[in-house]
């Protein structure tokens, strides 16, 4: 019997299992597939779960403890940060990861926490009816919120941006703003700063930044403004037709929102932070989410007990 052929047959198969374990790997099979971005489950850390952990001084602890489950509020559209994915429901991005750190040193697993996504103008209603625990999705701690809910942090620095078409020269800063058509998000800081700053703009606003981004790709609004840690992963999605302009004009430290009366848990959630930014855990999580939008993982920012 012949065994030439065979041989021959299985040594050509090995280089096409090859390419094809290869291009499988990448992303990059099919002509036209999306590309192989976002979060990398594989290089997230595991939180240590304190399961001796009790705060019977919070209220907000202890109703979450009774029912086994943590619920906290989260954005569901912003790449890198705060993202669903649609066809499995899962969660990803920076501050899932917060959320998941911090739970895990409050005693929550993984499995024990509830997200639940909030728009920017229903925060500070969700937080003081109970309808979550906490929040954590880009929000500004700022002295007109913190009369309405109590903010743990801060976690991580943004500063507000602009987003533009690539084909857009004419904006290059909020200078530029004048007779544009600008849009960001109901009851966010962003669209506040542009209103107070800069009138000759003219603001439109709807529930999320998703929704900007398709007028902006349909020429219906001139530009998107919000924090560049939210601006820049919507351009690293989509390179070829958006890109973020200028320097930062504006501050945002992010904190995870609480229940204003809610002074313990606000500080465990403090010690928490602090603790996962000691042991590695919040640079770790940085680099597998937000670090994927291109900036690399700053100095978090100081905790600001008060
Ligand atoms: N960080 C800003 C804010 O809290 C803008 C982003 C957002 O709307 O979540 O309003």
């Amino acid at each position: 019997m012949r065994r030439g052929p065979r041989p021959r047959g299985a040594l050509l198969l090995v280089p096409a299992a090859l390419v094809l374990v290869l291009a499988l790997a990448c992303g990059c099979g099919r002509q036209g597939s999306p590309p192989a971005k976002g979060p990398r489950p594989g290089a997230l850390p595991a939180y240590r779960v304190d399961t001796a952990f009790s705060l019977p001084s919070s209220p907000t602890w202890t109703r979450a403890h009774r029912r086994g489950r943590l619920v906290v509020g989260v954005k569901d559209d912003q790449p890198y940060l705060g993202e669903r994915d649609p066809a499995t429901g899962a969660y990803s991005g920076f501050d899932i990861e917060i959320a998941r750190m911090t739970a895990a040193s409050l005693g929550f697993a993984a499995d024990e926490i509830g997200f639940k996504a909030i728009a920017s103008a229903n925060r500070e209603t969700s937080l003081s009816n109970g309808q979550i625990d906490m929040y954590v999705g880009t929000y500004t701690i700022n002295a007109l919120r913190k009369r309405q809910v109590g903010f743990a942090g801060p976690y991580y620095l943004a500063g507000q941006g602009l987003l533009v078409r690539t084909g857009e020269h004419d904006i290059t800063g909020p200078q530029d703003l004048k007779g544009k058509k600008v849009c960001s998000a109901a009851g966010s800081s962003s669209i506040q700063r542009i209103e107070a700053d800069y009138p000759d703009a003219t603001p439109v606003t709807y529930d999320t930044y998703s929704v900007c981004v398709d007028n902006l790709l349909t020429y219906q609004v001139d530009a998107v403004t919000t924090d560049d840690s939210i601006l820049l992963g919507y351009a690293a999605k989509a390179p070829e037709e958006m890109k973020v302009v200028g320097k930062p004009f504006s501050q945002e430290p992010y904190g995870i929102g609480v229940s204003k009366g809610d002074t313990a848990l606000r500080l465990a959630l403090d010690g928490a932070i602090v603790a996962h930014e000691r042991d590695g855990d919040w640079k770790r999580a940085y680099d597998a989410t937000l670090g994927l939008s291109g900036v690399p993982a700053p100095t978090p920012p100081p905790v600001d007990r008060y």
